[in-house]
């Protein structure tokens, strides 16, 4: 808002610069003495007019004439001269007169009235003044005229059935579960009398829960448009404004649009922005904890006043369902939960199909495998997946978006945008045997996940990579396996560590990756023997804890180290006793910079164990 006023005042201002100041004229500037003297000495000035001490006029015939700084003669007609102080004016005159030359005088200059030479001056200033005042009033009590009233009016934007985003269940693909539970709500809204003949209690709050971009603000949409209702949204973050009680105003004008439309479906987005556990201090969010608090409870009176019969149905969506107030949570209000999860690679697969529906697609596009290859992405990752593919293909001229496109966008989006630096001989050959240290260790590590590409190209902020990928999607791993994850990622320091005299800051991310897993393993999953099955990191909610939180952090901390350094201890003596390999590796990559799943397995002199037909990235 202030930007914007500072970037009008500067436009005002400017306008008036212009306004004001002597537009550029179409009289060429001569010399008073000797062209000007010497053209009314001629006879050739047929008219001047002078302004305060500036002389304009015309010539008879054009007289050309160079001007300092060009390098061209121009031809003039209209000129345009100063006459010095000390030139005598009278002789001037004369001359003129003699000459029959027409004389004027231009009054303008002198005959702006002092107002109008003050509102000139000023109004740029007003204008500021004045814009200012309009914005500082919105901001403080809300929209100019209306004040309070037109605040608390909720912006939740409405999506009338027919309108033209008018998405459905076939645009929501790979959470089939969320789909299934939310279909009953659905079928609610379209003919509530059959359920209500049964005297079934229809649930009047759906909360979808589940990771950032996996649907759920897509799937809210999907069901409106599927029980073809009005469909409220907004997102809980617009509730929360600097003044306490306009959120709750909010809610209850939301609400009370949407009764009037029933059936409908409020959605409101974003729920942990408001409805976070009034217990836990967090403060910092918009108008903070009164604010919050109010609207939420004001959420959760209109849940409870309005009879479920007449027809509205409260969808919220959240990333952090861990966070939300009990009081949501009670039945009555939000009693049912959806998750919705990140898909499988079969979902995958059909949201990757809805994203590239409307793509003219080349025939070598695998789909299947391109789901196989992207473990962990989320509906929005595969959207974004499908449209990069569409730019890239688009740049490259290409008249199809082939696999070629989506391959390289994959590669980009799972390894980093490669970077062009210069790098030494010296640094290159660190990179190469760091990366080929986490390679070897991941090749000869049972349990570990197979090697797909390494690379010494730098990516993002890291030097090199080293990408190893399962061939199925893994929803539970095994002790044996997160240690081997332990080794692997400890393999690029050791390889510095054997190989130079010293050691370098390129460990930082590897190192904070296995402090984070080796916490996990011993806090959260009970892997650690002196522990055993204990949380040690429910740290949101210490009361649970079994042990004292001191105690917990000791022990915690001990068993972490011990874990690091007998997988550190592991790495050395794999990768000392496989020096030939590791030398070997690291030669091919400073010659061939990357390798592929092959590649690498056969530089290091090992058979490939991956017998998936999938080709990695690429
Ligand atoms: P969330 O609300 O869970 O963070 P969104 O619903 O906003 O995620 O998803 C963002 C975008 O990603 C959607 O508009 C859609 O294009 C795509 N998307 C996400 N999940 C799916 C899915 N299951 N099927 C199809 N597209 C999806
Ligand atoms: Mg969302
Ligand atoms: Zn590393």
């Amino acid at each position: 808002m202030v930007l914007s006023a500072i970037l009008i005042f500067m436009i005002i201002n400017w306008i008036f610069a212009l306004a004001t100041s002597s537009r550029p004229s179409a009289h060429t500037r001569i010399p008073y003495s000797p062209l000007f003297l010497q053209e009314v000495a001629a006879g050739n000035v047929a008219t001047v007019t002078s302004r305060g001490s500036a002389l304009q006029g015309t010539f008879a015939r054009p007289v050309s004439h160079t001007p300092p700084g060009a390098k061209k003669a121009q031809t003039i007609t209209r000129f345009q001269t100063e006459i010095p102080t000390f030139a005598g004016t009278t002789s001037l005159l004369k001359q003129l007169q003699s000459r029959n030359v027409i004389v004027n005088a231009n009054p303008i200059e002198t005959a702006t009235p002092w107002w109008q030479t003050l509102l000139v001056g000023f109004l740029p200033t007003l204008l500021f003044i004045g814009l200012m005042l309009i914005l500082m009033r919105r901001a403080m009590h809300g929209g100019g005229m209306g004040g309070m009233g037109a605040m608390t009016k909720s912006r939740a934007k409405r999506y009338e059935p027919t309108s033209g985003q008018h998405i459905t269940f076939a645009d929501v693909a790979g959470i089939d579960e969320a789909k299934d539970e939310l279909s009953e709500v659905v079928d609610f809204l379209r003919q509530p009398d059959r359920y209500r003949k049964l005297g079934g209690r229809i649930p009047r709050g759906v909360l979808l829960s589940g990771p950032p971009g996996t649907g759920k603000t897509l799937l809210a949409r999907a069901v409106a448009g599927e029980a073809d209702v009005p469909f409220f949204s907004i997102s809980a973050s617009e509730f929360i404004e600097m003044i306490v009680g306009v959120g709750a105003g909010r809610v209850r004008d939301l609400f009370t649009q949407a009764k009037a439309a029933a059936p409908a479906i409020v959605f409101i987005d974003e729920l942990d922005a408001i409805g976070r556990s009034r217990g836990a201090a967090l403060g910092g969010i918009g108008g903070g904890h009164d604010e919050r608090e109010q609207t939420l409870n004001q959420i959760l009176t209109e849940m409870d006043g309005f009879d479920p019969s007449t027809g509205v149905i409260v969808l919220a969506a959240t990333n952090r369902p861990d966070v939300l107030d009990a009081a949501l949570l009670r039945a009555g209000r939000f009693d049912r939960r959806v998750a919705v999860q990140p898909p499988d690679t079969e979902g995958r697969r059909l949201i990757l199909a809805v994203h590239t529906r409307k793509m003219p697609i080349g025939n070598d596009v695998d789909l299947a495998r391109l789901a196989a290859t992207s473990a962990g992405m989320v509906g929005a990752d595969l959207a974004n997946l499908a449209n990069e593919a569409a730019l890239l293909a688009a740049r490259r001229n290409h008249d199809t978006v082939g696999m070629s496109d989506f391959d390289d966008v994959l590669e980009k989006l799972v390894l980093g945008t490669e970077r062009h630096i210069i790098q030494t001989e010296a640094d290159l050959k660190r990179t190469a045997y760091h990366e080929a240290g986490h390679a070897l260790v991941g090749m000869l590590t049972p349990g570990a996940d197979p090697v797909r590409k390494v690379s010494i190209v730098p990516r993002g902020v890291a030097l090199g990579v080293t990408y190893s990928a399962a061939a199925t999607d893994r929803f539970n791993y095994t002790r044996a396996e997160l240690l081997a994850r332990l080794d692997v990622a400890l393999g690029g320091r050791v390889a510095e560590e054997l190989v130079f005299d010293d050691i370098t800051t390129g460990a930082e991310s590897d190192i904070r990756q296995l402090t984070a897993l080796a916490r996990q393993m011993v806090g959260r999953w009970g892997m650690s023997d002196t522990v055993g099955p204990i949380d040690l990191l429910a740290s949101d909610d210490r009361n649970a804890l079994a042990i004292t939180p001191t105690h917990a952090e000791r022990v915690l901390d001990e068993e972490v180290s011990k874990l690091v350094q007998a997988a550190h201890a592991r790495a050395t003596e794999l990768l000392g006793s496989n020096r030939t390999r590791l030398d070997a590796l690291a030669k091919a990559l400073l010659a061939d910079e990357t390798l592929d799943e092959h590649g690498a397995y056969h530089a290091a002199g090992l058979p490939v164990v991956s017998n998936v037909a999938r080709g990695g990235h690429r």
